[in-house]
Formats: C-alpha cells, structure tokens, sequence
C-alpha cells in the first residue's frame, strides 16, 4: 500500500498537460498560456506625456523664463507642427511628444498667461516622457509559457493588441456515484436513502480548479449499470468514481473498471480518511476512485485529484503550499498513517492558529463544513502538544483569512 507522498507522486508522474485551444482573454482567466508570447510592438508605442503641461526644449528653459505657447496637443489629438525655440505646446498626459520637445513641465511648476508661460522650477531633459518601448520593446516575451493568466496578463495581451491567446484545454471530468441507496437531490428522503451529494460537491470541485465538470449520475450496484456508466465516464478526460471501493459485498468499482481495461495503479492508501481510494489508468486518462463517504471524497479529491486535474490543465505548481499553524489544543492519533485533520485556522497578529474542527469521525460533514483547513499528521507520530505546530492545506482560498469590516 503506498504511503499518501507515494500515491500522489505516483499519480502525478501518470498525468500529462492535455492539449492547447485559443481562447478570449476573459475564457482565458485562471489558465495556463501554453507557448511565449511576444509583443507585436513597441510598448508604449510613441513617445507621450506622463502629466498634463507643457512641452518644452529643456534647453530654453531657466526658473523665472518664459516660452511663447504656441499650440495645444490633447490626448488623442493630431499631431502638433515641430515647436521652434522658445515655444512650449499646452499638452494632455498621454499625448504625443511634439518633435523638437524633450522634457514636459506639469501645470504646478508653471504660471499659465495664457499666450505664454513662465517657468518656477528647474526642467531636466526627458522629465515626465514616456519613451517608445520604455515599457516593452517590440519582439520581448511579455508573457512566458505556463504562466496562470490573471487580470495582469489579461491587461498586457489586451494593450498588444491580442484578443485570443493559446492556452491549456480545460480537462472534462466524468463524475460517477455508485450505490443502490442513492437517491437524486429533490428525492424525498427514506429510510436506507441517502442523497446524492458527493456528485455535487466533487463537480463543485472539479469547476474550482478550473475544470469541467461532467455529472453521469449514478451506477447501481450491478456490474452492468456500472460497466455502462464507467465506459461513458472513460470519453471524458478524465473519471473520478466515488463509494463501492471498499471491501463490501457489492463494492463491484474495482472489478468493473479491470473489465474495462482501466491498468490500476494502486487500491488503498495508507492514509485516514481516504484509505480506500483507488488509482488506475486506461489510454493516459486517469481513473481515480474516491470512498463514498461524503468527508473521505471531499478531502481525497483536495489531496490526491486536485494536484493531477491542475497539471492536466498546463499547471505547473500543483501541490498547494503548506502553511505552518500552532495547533491550540493536545491532538493524539494511531501510529501507521497519515492523518487528515479537519481545522479552523485562524490568524492572530500575523500568527497562524489551527482548532481542531470538531468530531474527526469521518461520518461527520459538520465539522468539513466548519473547516478552513486540512491538517497533514505525519505517520508515526502519536501525540501533538499544544503549540506545536503542524503543515496545513488551507481550503476555501483566503476568504477565511480576510479581516471582517
Ligand atoms: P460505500 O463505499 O459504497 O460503502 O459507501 C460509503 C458511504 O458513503 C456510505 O455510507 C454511502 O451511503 C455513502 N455514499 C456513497 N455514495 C455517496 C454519494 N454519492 N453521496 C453521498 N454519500 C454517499
Ligand atoms: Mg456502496
């Protein structure tokens, strides 16, 4: 059985980016630009006013001297005639630089008399110019490959004037339930019924990284509505099953997936929750079969899916950072494996706390719901003091670290 680091290096090595598409800047937002890319042009293009002024020759100008105004250049106005020495042009920031000028002096450090205009402070050549290509010059990689396109990227492609860009395929991942006491969100509840929530909360997941979900519903326990399902699940990208993994008499997940010639890779891992996941592959598409309770699935997918899903995607930073936090209260566990526990984080003057969650029984959603974070116990130690600190994967982004106003 591999330990948690083994399973997730072992599915990390079976993945591989999926192809690349062209994609709008705003469809592009959160993945992956698949090749460099190069400015078209000089950025800025034209040499242009950082302030709202006055052009000048730096060399006619002294404090206490005055230049005659001899035009005025707006912001996205026609260009002005070359200004003559002794002149100055009244011009708006972002306009271009009259030829024969070579400083701007801002409005503050002048006195405007209207036909012309006196000088109060010292001018230094190219003051408050923005140069052609100061910024990017044409033909610079603006934006390396396996970058995460942000609101920055999107703000450098759009000002060159690229609409679309390329970048990594979203992956489609099959999400299949299996069980005969599944009922359908909307089903009226009975006794032996239990709702369909991991479905939702593993293509809640899945559209969280960035993915796409792709819900088949559920399989019943027999091999046929399961062979049916789990060979529709195998078009997608990807498939990720959950409940019928573990030694029950009508866990059939494992075998129905060998009859499909899915390759597995492993059947459990030496982790709690989470020990019965499984892990196999049928031509390079991940299988990942997930326990069935709710808790197990969730935190399976955070630690051991996640990280393949965001390098299928072109991501080339998959694993979540662990942030160190004190944990407030003595922990103790079982020797043999890794444990995830289910935290509150919170942060005091810069420091971060971890509270237990609450009841660790992986029967319990509240205390997954009452969590920040996931806290990662090494294997063989036993007991956790108080203020000991302890890696932590935190969930929920940072929304739970922002101060209230
Ligand atoms: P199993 O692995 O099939 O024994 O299922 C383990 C536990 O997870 C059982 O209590 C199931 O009722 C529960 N479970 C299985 N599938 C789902 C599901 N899709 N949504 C919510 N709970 C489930
Ligand atoms: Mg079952």
């Amino acid at each position: 059985m591999p330990t948690f680091e083994e399973a997730r290096s072992m599915i990390l090595a079976s993945v591989a980016p999926l192809g690349v598409e062209r994609a709008g800047l705003l469809e592009a937002l959160g993945r992956v630009v698949a090749e460099d890319v190069a400015a078209p042009w000089d950025m800025p293009y034209y040499d242009n006013s950082a302030m709202d002024g006055f052009a000048v020759r730096a060399a006619d100008c002294w404090v206490g001297g005055s230049l005659q105004v001899t035009g005025y250049a707006p912001a996205g106005g026609a260009a002005v005639p070359a200004v003559e020495p002794g002149c100055a042009v009244r011009i708006m920031t972002g306009a271009p630089i009259p030829a024969g000028c070579d400083a701007v002096v801002p409005f503050e450090e002048t006195e405007d008399r209207k036909d012309t205009v006196l000088l109060k402070e010292k001018v230094k050549r190219s003051q408050h110019i923005r140069f052609r290509g100061e910024d990017v010059g044409r033909g610079d990689t603006v934006i390396a490959a396996g970058t995460v396109i942000q609101p920055p990227e999107i703000s450098m492609l759009a000002s060159l004037g690229k609409a679309v860009v390329r970048v990594h395929r979203r992956a489609r991942v099959a999400v299949l339930s299996t069980g005969d006491e599944l009922i359908e969100l909307g089903e009226k509840p009975a006794a032996g019924k239990i709702v369909n929530s991991n479905a939702l909360s593993l293509a809640a997941a899945i559209r969280e990284v960035g993915a796409e979900p792709v819900i088949l519903g559920i399989a019943r326990d027999n091999p046929e509505s399961h062979r049916k399902k789990m060979a529709e699940g195998l078009k997608a990208d990807a498939l990720i099953t959950s409940a019928g993994v573990s030694a029950g008499d009508r866990d059939l997940v494992r075998e129905c997936l060998a009859e499909l010639g899915v390759r597995p890779l492993f059947w459990k891992v030496d982790i709690k929750p989470g020990g019965p996941t499984a892990f196999g592959m049928k031509d390079g598409k991940p299988v990942f079969s997930l326990p069935g309770n709710p808790v197990s699935t969730m935190v399976t997918f955070e630690e051991l899916v996640r990280p393949a899903l965001l390098r299928m995607m072109g991501h080339r930073r998959v694993i979540k950072p662990y942030v160190r936090a004190s944990l407030r209260d003595e922990v103790r566990k079982k020797p043999g494996k890794v444990h995830f526990l289910r935290v509150r984080v919170d942060v005091e003057r810069g420091w971060k706390w971890a509270t237990t969650a609450g009841d660790q029984n992986t029967g319990i959603l509240r205390t997954m719901v009452r969590a920040n974070g996931i806290a990662m116990l090494p294997k063989d130690q036993t007991v956790f003091s108080p203020g000991e600190e302890v890696a932590v994967h935190l969930l929920r982004g940072d929304a739970e670290m922002l101060e209230e106003a």
